[in-house]
């Protein structure tokens, strides 16, 4: 188990409140603090390109935004929350508004009364402010009363950013690792991923040597992001059969859960679950559904990745998700770290689910001749029914190069790890190759 709980809970604090969007310098400062962790590439898309049936937007960048009483006193204040202005709101600066102008563009939640609600409007040109219901019923029950706006953002023909890491493992077959940085001011969703992501493609990097596949890492902004990254990067992105979206995994109060991949049969869900078992951990099973994350476009017809994530307090299913209450008392570094270890204990299953062939397909082959064939009969291997003869055994009855390590180790319900650990000899000894 690895611990990067402090560093975990250094990040949080450090990268919660920036502004991120779907475009912007916020977003750039966010994967430059990445840097920090990883050494990552930071790409940009420019505003204007085509990406299949997507346009990339103009950057937004956001200065100051308030709402002033008659009194002159600030009821609302980008400063103190930015959840408190609508994403992709226009620039506008307004005096003497009646409240009844006003209300059409103020968002809360009555059944949330203490909770900022987080509002985007990427697409449609427009501008709002987001507040508690404790605040409107504080600073807005006077239809007499008059206000002033002001909203301090620019849109200009710039860039959209997003970063990317390849880590090359001894083959080219590469997972798919992908993470959303376009939330301001939310924890869980889905700062929870882009430190999870970080932190993982960390622990990839200090064991690369030891990689039995390639690993591209993504932080994009959702959707419009994940989308310009499939257009600039198709032939790899084509090539990939699995990935993992990282989101909403560091909740406080919740059940872990994960959302299957489009093919419920698919290798990865498998694995999720035998995860959550050696962990003993109680897990809720979301299946997969047409919304959600960017496996909606790792997914689509053009790439078929079959995508899994791992949740805790999963994205639409806690009450604090999108406001202001999915905060830093929400998400601890704590739990962050146990996901963390749980992506690890994930991966490592994932890395070593590689095909093999027998070369010798023609009847049994001779193992004492490769001295293979244990001196000793009837020994078994500590904490596992199957003993270390059997294991080479059926690794060659099975190993056909069309039938996985994992789909064989189900087959003999002994661990993917114990697996690979027991065929190394087979490989050295150059009875099996690698497919
Ligand atoms: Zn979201």
């Amino acid at each position: 188990m690895i611990d990067y709980t402090k560093d975990l809970d250094f990040y949080l604090k450090k990268l919660f409140s920036i502004n991120r969007s779907i475009t912007g310098d916020a977003n750039r400062q966010t994967l430059k603090i990445l840097q920090d962790i990883i050494p990552l590439n930071i790409l940009e898309y420019k505003s204007g390109e085509k990406v299949y049936d997507w346009t990339i937007p103009d950057e937004w960048n956001a200065r100051d935004a308030w709402i002033k009483n008659s009194k002159g006193e600030k009821v609302i204040d980008f400063k103190k929350s930015n959840l408190h202005l609508v994403s992709y709101s226009i620039p506008l600066h307004k005096k003497n508004i009646k409240l009844n102008e006003l209300k059409s563009n103020l968002h809360f939640l009555q059944n949330l009364p203490s909770a900022i609600p987080y509002r985007t409007s990427y697409y449609n040109k427009n501008w709002g402010f987001c507040l508690s219901y404790n605040d409107f019923k504080k600073f807005f029950n006077d239809d007499d009363e008059e206000y002033e706006i002001f909203i301090d953002t620019e849109f200009k023909k710039g860039s959209l950013s997003s970063g990317e890491l390849l880590i090359p493992g001894k083959t080219k077959q590469e997972y798919l690792i992908s993470c959303y940085i376009c939330h301001p001011s939310m924890a869980n969703d889905s700062l929870s991923g882009i430190l999870v992501s970080a932190f993982l493609a960390k622990e990839l990097l200090k064991n690369q040597s030891q990689l039995e596949h390639s690993y591209r890492f993504i932080f994009v902004p959702e959707t419009i992001g994940a989308i310009a990254y499939c257009a600039n990067n198709e032939k790899a992105m084509k090539q990939i059969k699995n990935g993992l979206v990282i989101t909403t995994c560091g909740g406080g109060y919740g059940k872990y859960g994960y959302k299957q991949s489009w093919q419920k049969e698919n290798c990865i869900n498998t694995m999720v679950e035998d995860v959550f078992v050696e962990n003993n951990i109680d897990f809720i099973t979301y299946p997969f559904d047409i919304h959600g994350s960017d496996e909606r476009q790792y997914s689509s017809q053009g790439f078929r990745i079959n995508c899994a994530s791992i949740t805790k307090d999963k994205y639409y299913e806690y009450k604090e998700y999108h406001t202001s209450l999915d905060n830093l008392d929400f998400v601890k570094a704590n739990v962050l770290n146990q996901t963390l270890n749980l992506y690890l204990q994930l991966i490592n299953k994932m890395d070593k689910n590689i095909y093999f062939k027998n070369l010798y397909p023609n009847c049994e082959v001779m193992l004492s001749k490769y001295d293979l064939y244990p001196k000793t009969g009837g020994a078994q291997l500590p904490g596992v029914k199957v003993s270390a003869l059997d294991i080479i055994l059926y690794s060659l009855f099975y190993m056909d190069g069309n039938t996985s390590l994992y789909e064989i180790s189900k087959k003999i319900s002994v661990s993917i790890e114990v697996l690979f650990a027991n065929i190394k000899d087979l490989i050295e000894k150059n009875i099996i190759v690698r497919i």
